[in-house]
């Protein structure tokens, strides 16, 4: 884009808690901060921190989250500053399940957008067709629409999506539910395939999975209200933390989902070992250690008291993995990423799944994205990435 952006000011030091500081830092249009400061907000949700940059940076995106925390602006707000001081072309789609929906995206869109010069119209269906054809054949910038009235109006050619550069497909997993798929590949046929896409769900089963595949180039997930790793939506995913934060990240997904899955953790040292099994304890997570200086009785008993139950967290060095049977074991978590990676493809398979559909987490410091990288050389395939707010470093997005 060539257009020219007045930038916000950076926010002053000490300004954090004031006005809008933690909307100025994500370098959003003065006009989007003017309406954000109008609707009382101050700071932004874990998923609009997260999910702007990587929208303003073009990213394809994965939001997985609910209604309620904030999933509307993460999107509405950086589409508002891409359109601002742009030409009046149909820039934006947005397509949304039911009708409640589409009202209530378009009413973000004009409170966000209310000092910027950017039309919008909400289409969908059980209301006459002219009013939404009369606004759409005025042009708008944006179109949010339930997909049924909007296969409707693109058959009048009331609307062309020539120029479309973002689409939203928001609550994908009801859309799908609802039946939607067929409409919505009847609609992305009509969108050029050089575009953002950005995929809300707040659930990510493999029917929004093949979805997105199909979709999406690329994209970075982005998980808000995380649950426990077993309980996760993504089945196969790296998770960009760096070292220090590792332990943090484990306590926040194994403490996080209400029900108690078992899962078999793989560092790459004993003391690493160790030390997991301390600070899940603190959290009041059970979890045993199973490494070389543990006697083959106790590793046998650790391994039986996870299979039956007793403990749910079970932590292994790369050592103790050898020889070890685990299968039916459903999930894992490598906690370093194995510096093999034929260990990696062992420990999938140790789950009795394919490699696809095995529950897999995979923490990734800084220094660990080269091993990760021939991981998926490996295996043929890239691995989801999925970026939890307050732990990623802020690399993804240069993938
Ligand atoms: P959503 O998850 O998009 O349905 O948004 C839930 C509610 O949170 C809406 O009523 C928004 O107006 C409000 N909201 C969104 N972002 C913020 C924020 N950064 N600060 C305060 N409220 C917000």
């Amino acid at each position: 884009m060539t257009k020219q952006k007045k930038k916000a000011p950076a926010p002053e030091a000490g300004a954090a808690g004031e006005g809008v500081a933690g909307f100025e830092a994500l370098g959003l249009h003065q006009l989007v901060l003017d309406a954000i400061r109008d609707a009382g907000y101050t700071t932004p949700t874990p998923i609009q921190r997260e999910a702007i940059p990587l929208a303003q940076r073009g990213r394809d995106l994965i939001g997985l989250a609910q209604t309620g925390t904030g999933k509307t602006a993460a999107f509405t707000l950086p589409i508002i500053d891409r359109l601002i001081d742009g030409p009046r072309r149909t820039r934006a789609l947005i397509l949304t399940p039911t009708r409640e929906l589409c009202v209530q995206v378009e009413e973000s869109f004009r409170k966000y957008a209310k000092h910027a010069p950017i039309a919008m119209v909400a289409v969908f269906g059980g209301v006459p067709l002219e009013p939404q054809e009369r606004k759409l054949r005025g042009g708008v910038d944006v179109v949010v629409a339930t997909p049924g009235r909007l296969i409707d109006h693109l058959e009048r050619q009331n609307v062309v999506f020539d120029d479309l550069e973002v689409l939203v497909l928001d609550e994908a997993d009801r859309m799908l539910d609802m039946g939607f798929a067929p409409q919505i590949n009847r609609i992305v046929s009509d969108i050029p395939n050089y575009r953002q896409t950005l995929l809300f769900s707040a659930t990510m089963p493999p029917e929004v999975e093949a979805l997105a595949r199909k979709y999406l180039r690329k994209p970075v997930v982005v998980q808000v209200g995380v649950r426990s790793a077993a309980a996760s939506t993504v089945t196969h995913a790296v998770y960009p933390v760096p070292r220090e934060k590792k332990n943090a990240l484990l306590v926040e997904l194994l403490t996080q989902g209400k029900e108690h899955e078992s899962v078999l953790i793989f560092t790459r040292t004993k003391q690493g070992a160790d030390r997991v099994v301390r600070d899940l304890e603190e959290a009041g997570v059970r979890a045993t250690a199973m490494h070389a200086d543990k006697s083959q009785a106790q590793r046998m008993r650790a391994l039986q008291d996870f299979k039956d139950g007793r403990i749910n967290v079970l932590v292994a060095t790369d050592i103790a993995q050898r020889g070890l049977d685990i299968s039916g074991i459903t999930h894992v978590i490598n906690y370093d990423v194995p510096q093999q990676a034929e260990d990696y493809v062992h420990r999938i398979g140790r789950t009795g799944r394919a490699a696809r559909e095995g529950d897999a987490y995979t923490f990734m410091a800084p220094d660990e994205i080269a091993m990760v990288r021939t991981i998926e050389r490996v295996i043929g395939q890239p691995i989801p990435r999925i970026s939890v707010p307050g732990y990623d470093f802020g690399t993804v997005a240069a993938d």
